[in-house]
């Protein structure tokens, strides 16, 4: 009976065993495979209830226990259940006493398999011989305890022939399938491993992008693998079983041969770099090498990773040559893009006095002078933007706080996206050559004695004037200016004497000139002048050019203080105007030279012009300007009076109305000298002379009954009005003369209010604050606008006689005439009319509103002494 119990567990263990070979097909489908393997062992357990132990009839023992706790321990809870479900079918069909025992011996093995599985897996429980063979205890414990549900007589029998072989057989049964399945089971999971570990292999070498190679001891290619086929000598296939000296040249194959050969002989991986040709041209490779731990057909071998770092040895030798080249003569300096510096050179140091650690990190910002402005380097940012390089000339700050001028070029360095990531500049003093340019540039211009401008600069200045003075319409003048005798000193006293004479002459003309006037000396004794932006007239230019020319004969006569020794040379001056571009610079120069040698003529210290009529003019003005000067000093300048009548034709004031009383040419009139006057300046002193004439006579005319009530209108220039202290001169006259300023009337002509005429209006205000009132003279003849006029502190409006005269005929000036009169009404002005010479020009004015007037109609200028007899009767004379 124990026989055929051992032969049913054998018969199991076998099977079981031969179901592990058999699963091993089935590795790759997990599921199918758990499947399967439960079906295999529901069939071993059937197959040994086949041929069991029988007791009784009904009352069966094999070796299902053993499989099923193993294929449940083992196989997990599907493969318990698949062989499980089989088995127990199987055992229930069979029927008999024993079936209930017999299922429960089903279903306890399972779970005890599980149950023992679990904990393993917790590693409470260790799976070995001994936790085995408790196991197997506890199994067949279980199987009697479930035995004890048979009846009593059937368990008694059990006890007496079963219990010790069940023990004795099943129990090392357990031990020796649990062993063998646990042997199946590690060779599983070796394999498993190992599948694994090649999987990783394999995907390791096809992401690297390395060339992979297994060469025989013999240099024979056993596996060949290439990212790209180009980059082998031969094709992939090519190379399978062939040696190296087959495939490469002579020399590369010993170099690799010895390469295989060293790496044989270390335990190292080993490195070579090598160069090759390949279908993608010369590339170099770096190859690490280590020998393999296993014969390959019983010969050593290698495995070899070659790395193509063509584009690294490229990219190195670049670095190297850019380290070179960044090392050179030229300042340079690498920044990022937000041009915060990252690198700097010897020559940079050397130029800017800046160390790299002074620099690195900081904006390029520090090294800026100044200098140059914000729109300099908006534009240099613009073209660097748009261009990718800026180069030019920039003026940087040294580290000793220096500035200093450089030859400067920026590159900028963009990313394959085409970003800004760098600027690279190169940096070169030019302050040196500057200088030298400087230098050069004086050398060619300027007169070396003296420092003035040479020839050269002087026509090329003349050239530019000619242009300017026809483009703006003003004169320009070109001074020739010889020092007389000047030869005596050379002669007498040496050219050292001689040259620093010249300087100080040079020295004496700059201090007398203003800054946009050119001196130039030609040579010798021998300077010119160029005087630009003159008067627009040729006569008032000629009387400037004469004022400069009488200024500088007066300051060149002055002696000379030279080693100790005085001289005294004057000088002779010639002048040639011009205000177009008609004459050539030659012309020019010959005819200043010219006028120059006419002055000499006229016995030196003189100024002479090269035109004879501009020279007779300048010099008229010049006299009369003399003559006006000395009249005024000798009160020669008086007052006449010109009544101003009422409405009904009375008399109600006058106009005083300057006379000259000249010693030579009798009585001049204004129109010989006012305007003369008023470009000289001298309007200014013959208006206060006059001014006080008629306050002293408005002072008089107050006193007496039949005059205090006439007003006084006097005539001021402009000019006047533009005088700082305008109104104290006139506080000072009133105050002087104690005239009643309410009958003080000034009469300021329109043309002359339209410069700056803020500054005029305040001191019409104060001077209206006081009583006085203020006429427009000639007004119609100005453009004086609604708008304007109101802004002014007015009275009156003196309608200019050039309308007068033509009415009532003209109906143009009758128009006019009208209109002010309209617009006097507006602005709540008086009205005059000037120039009335006749009853029908009076009555047409009156008609059309006017009730002052003025004119011969009511009376000429008259002397003082004839106006008041005309006003007042011949008893009050006397
Ligand atoms: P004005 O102020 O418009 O003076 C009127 C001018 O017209 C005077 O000429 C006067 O003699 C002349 N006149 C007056 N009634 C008649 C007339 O019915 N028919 C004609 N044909 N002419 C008449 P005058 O005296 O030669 O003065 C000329 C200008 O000289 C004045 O024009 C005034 O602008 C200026 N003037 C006169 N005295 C002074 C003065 O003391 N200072 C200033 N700055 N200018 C003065
Ligand atoms: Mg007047
Ligand atoms: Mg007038």
């Amino acid at each position: 009976m124990v026989l055929e119990l051992i032969k049913n567990v054998t018969l199991l263990i076998t099977l079981c065993w031969l179901h592990g070979m058999l699963m091993r097909g089935l590795e790759a489908r997990p599921l199918l495979g758990k499947l399967a393997a439960g079906a295999l062992f529901g069939a071993v357990c059937i197959g040994g209830m086949l041929m069991p132990m029988v007791l009784e009839d009904g009352l069966i023992f094999d070796g299902r226990t053993v499989v099923l706790s193993m294929a449940a321990f083992f196989g997990g809870p599907l493969v318990g259940l698949v062989a499980g479900a089989m088995a127990g079918a199987y055992r229930g069909w069979l029927g008999g006493v024993g079936v209930v025992p017999g299922l429960l011996n089903v279903l306890m093995p399972v779970l005890l398999g599980l149950l023992f599985a679990y904990l393993h897996q917790r590693r409470r429980v260790p799976f070995n011989v001994f936790s085995l063979l408790v196991f197997a205890l506890l199994l067949q414990v279980v199987q009697v305890l479930n035995l004890l549900l048979l009846p009593a007589e059937h368990f008694a029998t059990f006890i007496q022939h079963a219990l010790l072989p069940l023990v004795a057989v099943l129990v090392p049964s357990t031990l020796l399938l649990g062993l063998l399945l646990r042997d199946t089971e590690r060779q599983r999971q070796a394999r498993e491993a190992l599948r694994q570990s090649e999987a990783q292999l394999r995907a390791i070498t096809e992401a690297v992008p390395d060339l992979s190679l297994v060469l025989d001891e013999d240099g024979r290619y056993l596996k060949v693998k290439s990212p790209d086929s180009r980059l082998l000598y031969a094709g992939e296939q090519g190379l399978l079983g062939r040696r190296l000296h087959d495939v490469l040249p002579l020399s590369q194959a010993d170099l690799f041969m010895q390469f295989i050969t060293r790496t044989l002989a270390s335990d190292d991986a080993q490195s070579l770099e090598y160069g090759m040709q390949t279908a993608l041209g010369h590339r170099t490779f770096e190859a690490r090498a280590r020998r393999l731990d296993t014969l390959i057909e019983g010969k050593r071998a290698v495995v070899l990773m070659a790395r193509d770092i063509t584009e690294r040895v490229a990219l190195e030798l670049d670095k190297r040559i850019a380290s070179i080249a960044f090392e050179s003569q030229q300042g340079m300096l690498i920044t990022d893009a937000k041009t915060r510096i990252l690198k700097v050179n010897r020559a940079f140091t050397q130029i800017t006095g800046y160390s790299a650690e002074d620099v690195v990190g900081q904006p390029t910002r520090m090294l800026g002078s100044g200098r140059q402005g914000p729109e300099f380097y908006q534009e240099l940012w613009q073209t660097l933007a748009r261009e990718g390089v800026w180069q030019g000339e920039i003026w940087n700050r040294r580290k000793n706080g220096e500035v200093f001028p450089e030859w400067l070029a920026i590159s900028a360095v963009r990313d394959e996206q085409g970003r800004v990531t760098n600027y690279v500049a190169s940096l070169t003093d030019i302050s040196e050559r500057k200088s030298a340019e400087q230098q050069i540039q004086h050398l060619a211009f300027y007169d070396p004695l003296t420092g003035l401008p040479n020839r050269r600069l002087l026509r090329d200045r003349l050239q530019q004037a000619m242009i300017q003075c026809d483009r703006k319409g003003q004169y320009a003048a070109l001074i020739f200016l010889d020092l007389d005798d000047f030869k005596n000193v050379n002669d007498l006293y040496g050219h050292q004497v001689g040259d620093e004479l010249l300087c100080q002459v040079a020295e004496r003309l700059r201090n007398n000139l203003r800054e946009l006037d050119t001196v130039a000396r030609l040579g010798g004794d021998e300077f010119v002048i160029l005087l630009e932006g003159l008067e627009p007239f040729a006569e008032e230019a000629g009387a400037q050019v004469e004022h400069i020319g009488s200024g500088l004969l007066l300051a060149l006569r002055e002696p000379y203080e030279v080693y100790g020794q005085r001289f005294h040379n004057s000088a002779s001056l010639g002048v040639v105007l011009f205000n177009d571009e008609l004459q050539t610079v030659d012309e020019l120069m010959q005819r200043a030279d010219l006028s120059m040698y006419s002055s000499k003529a006229a016995g030196k210290n003189a100024l002479s012009f090269y035109d004879p009529q501009m020279q007779a003019a300048v010099s008229m003005r010049l006299k009369l300007e003399e003559d006006i000067r000395r009249g005024l000093d000798a009160g020669e300048f008086v007052a006449f009076l010109q009544p101003q009548a009422n409405w009904q034709g009375v008399w109600s004031g006058a106009e005083a109305l300057v006379r000259w009383q000249h010693p030579e040419r009798g009585l001049l009139g204004p129109g010989a000298f006012i305007e003369i006057a008023e470009r000289s300046g001298l309007i200014e002193q013959l208006d206060l002379a006059t001014l006080r004439q008629g306050c002293q006579l408005l002072a008089r005319w107050a006193v007496r009954a039949q005059m205090s009530h006439l007003s006084l209108a006097v005539n001021i220039s402009a000019r006047l009005l533009y005088k700082e202290d305008f109104v104290e001169l006139i506080q000072q006259i009133l105050q002087d003369t104690q005239a009643n300023p309410r009958h003080l009337k000034l009469e300021i002509t329109e043309t002359l209010l339209l410069t700056d005429k803020d500054k005029a209006v305040q001191r019409m205000q104060a001077l209206r604050a006081m009583g006085i009132r203020f006429s427009i003279d000639d007004f119609g003849t100005g453009y004086s606008s609604m708008a304007y006029l109101q802004q002014l502190p007015l009275d009156q409006l003196k309608i200019d006689q050039s309308f007068v005269r033509d009415l009532p005929e003209n109906p143009g000036s009758l128009a006019i005439v009208r209109a002010i009169l309209a617009m006097a009404v507006g602005l709540g002005l008086e009205v005059i009319a000037e120039g009335v010479e006749t009853p029908e020009q009076q009555a047409c004015l009156r008609d059309n509103g006017c009730q002052h007037f003025q004119g011969y109609l009511f009376g000429k200028p008259l002397a003082v002494e004839a106006f008041e007899a005309a006003v007042l009767p011949a008893v009050d004379l006397l």
